[in-house]
């Protein structure tokens, strides 16, 4: 599997003092849990973008909730591995090229190029693997023919290809390994059914065992982008979900024992079908649990609905900066949510995370020209430990910055805490 680079790395302070342990939301068990890597190795995966619409500020929000729990693990002494994909081959991007008659090669290139500076720009520690499916086609062939020799897959005729389609048999996976439907969404029966519809399933269409099987792999069709993978399977493409649990399971080490990676991470829309179906998936390939934890970021609406493409209400993250926004104060304005809420971006919003910025970076002026000998850690330091270990509240977070900023004599250490917690440079070059 070939990575594609992916941005500059951002330096990361490390955090003399005492180390606090991750509690994290996790989906399964619809509570707070520790999270405990394995020989102190915490592999996170998050989903990445279909690249048509980059870089959103629900997007933002998504790579900014995973990039503070990368931090939070690592002031806990964690060693962090991260993977991210570039889901380049997908309906929605294709749909996209064609209707707006540009080579879907390049519409990804541009916008992949375009996230990664907002990225950057964002100061988002970068992933130690960023895979584009276009790069992982083999791996994800011979997955689905090992799918399919297993006995977990199955063809279903076309009217429109010279080979078949191939779908993963969830009841088999079902009864034969440790996954079961519904475990991570607590979705009811109607619920499934709908949000399967919803992200692209095919209930209906005839030769499927069961309504809510996922396609594993396409059959070439005319004008669509399509490899000769692997051998038992007809020339073609990978659906959504399975190009995940390979790229996931081949780029990040994996657990000896109980779950494969530690963090399954995305936006809540990939609650269900996607993050189910990968669990699927990678059960029926290893016979195990793909992760110990499943952990969404809430949804940001503008002008009172969910920010889309289709729908036209984007605030993209580029076009802020092109305005002259300073980035960190996209940062801040976004970290006052906690990750787990779904809130509305209002312009306000930014105005007011300017203006915490002015009087932090004073603030840390101030703390910095005192020359004061620190502390080993002061409290507000020890605070903001406590606070983004605590399932990363970021909002109790900043209102502990704030109380530090108002402070008469402010803790220089604290400068430190809100680079490698928050993200933040208050100082030039700290
Ligand atoms: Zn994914």
């Amino acid at each position: 599997m070939q990575f594609v680079n992916s941005w500059p790395r951002v330096q990361v302070p490390p955090l003399a003092g005492e180390r606090v342990p991750v509690m994290l939301y996790d989906a399964v068990a619809d509570s707070v849990r520790e999270v405990a890597p394995p020989d102190g190795i915490a592999s996170l995966y998050v989903c990445g973008i279909t690249p048509y619409d980059a870089t959103h500020l629900g997007h933002a929000a998504t790579y900014l909730a995973f990039d503070t729990l990368n931090r939070a693990l690592r002031q806990s002494g964690a060693e962090v591995r991260f993977a991210e994909n570039i889901t380049d081959v997908d309906d929605p991007l294709l749909e996209r090229a064609e209707r707006d008659r540009v080579d879907w090669q390049q519409l990804a290139q541009s916008q992949t190029d375009l996230f990664r500076s907002d990225m950057e720009q964002l100061r988002i520690i970068a992933p130690d693997s960023f895979v584009r499916v276009q790069d992982a086609i083999f791996e994800i062939g011979q997955a689905v023919a090992q799918l399919l020799g297993d006995g977990f897959a199955y063809s279903v005729p076309t009217t429109d290809a010279a080979d078949d389609d191939i779908y993963l048999d969830l009841q088999a996976v079902q009864a034969r390994t440790p996954y079961e439907i519904g475990a991570i969404s607590h979705f009811s029966p109607e619920e499934l059914a709908a949000a399967f519809v919803e992200f692209g399933g095919d209930p209906n269409r005839p030769g499927k065992r069961c309504p809510l099987d996922p396609l594993l792999w396409r059959a070439a069709r005319v004008n669509e982008p399509s490899w000769k993978a692997a051998d038992g399977i007809p020339q073609g493409r990978p659906g959504w979900h399975v190009e995940c649990s390979v790229i996931a399971t081949g780029t990040l080490p994996v657990a000896t024992q109980g779950a494969l990676i530690t963090i399954q991470g995305g936006g809540r829309d990939l609650l269900y079908p996607h993050h189910e179906m990968s669990a699927a998936h990678v059960s029926a390939l290893t016979g195990r649990e793909f992760a110990g934890h499943f952990t969404h970021a809430g949804l940001v609406a503008y002008q009172g609905e969910k920010m889309s493409k289709s729908l036209g209400n984007l605030v993209l993250v580029s076009k802020l900066v092109a305005e002259g926004h300073d980035p960190m104060a996209v940062r801040l304005a976004v970290l006052a949510h906690h990750y787990r809420s779904s809130w509305e971006w209002f312009t306000a919003d930014l105005d007011a995370a300017h203006s915490r910025l002015t009087r932090w970076r004073v603030a840390a002026h101030r703390a910095a020209a005192a020359d004061v000998a620190a502390a080993a850690q002061s409290t507000p330091r020890r605070q903001l430990r406590t606070a983004i270990a605590n399932d990363l509240d970021t909002p109790a977070m900043i209102e502990i910055v704030d109380a530090w900023a108002e402070q008469a004599h402010p803790q220089a250490d604290v400068i430190e805490a809100v680079d490698a917690l928050l993200g933040v440079q208050l100082l030039p070059g700290n």
